[in-house]
């Protein structure tokens, strides 16, 4: 976000963070506010965000920090190995550990984009393509 603005907030979700992250966000140019947001409301020329401070903040715009968690279950409960994270281990054809499991996507990538997700789609189904017995017609 600081290659964007120089002027960054961060909302905390719960109060003030350590005096690690508050000496980190200083050393980056981040400002970070002194409670949590308990509303906030489009005005005509920006976001109002109240703090359960009672202070009133106003932004241009509000970026939301979701996180992520990797649902990896099915693959796991099938036998497929998953890396620290919780990401199928997959080679270069999407294939899992597992015999004929591919995998594609968020499930195997940090980088979760559309395009990624297509293009893992495209190389698995061509490798199952063409791990299946030729079908010559007659
Ligand atoms: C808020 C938000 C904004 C985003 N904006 C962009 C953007 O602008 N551009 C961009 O390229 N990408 C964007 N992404 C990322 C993009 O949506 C993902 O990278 C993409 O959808 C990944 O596709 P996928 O098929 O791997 O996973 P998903 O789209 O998550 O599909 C996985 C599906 O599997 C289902 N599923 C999970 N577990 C099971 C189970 N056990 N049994 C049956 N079904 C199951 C889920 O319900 C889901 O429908 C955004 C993501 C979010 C959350």
């Amino acid at each position: 976000m600081r290659g964007y603005s120089n002027r960054v907030t961060l909302l905390p979700t719960d109060d003030a963070g350590d005096p690690d992250t508050r000496e980190r966000l200083t050393a980056l140019g981040i400002n970070l506010a002194a409670s949590p947001p308990v509303d906030l409301r489009p005005e005509q020329d920006g976001i109002v965000v109240e703090l359960r401070s009672g202070e009133r903040l106003r932004f241009d715009v509000l970026y939301p920090v979701l996180g992520c968690d990797v649902r990896s279950d099915l693959a796991t409960t099938l036998g497929a190995r998953c890396n620290d994270v919780g990401c199928v281990v997959v080679d270069d054809k999407q294939r899992t550990t597992v015999a004929n499991i591919y995998a594609a996507g968020d499930v195997v990538s940090d980088l979760h984009q559309l395009s990624v997700a297509a293009g893992h789609a495209a190389i698995a189904a061509t490798a199952i393509h063409k791990s299946l017995p030729n079908n010559f017609r007659g």
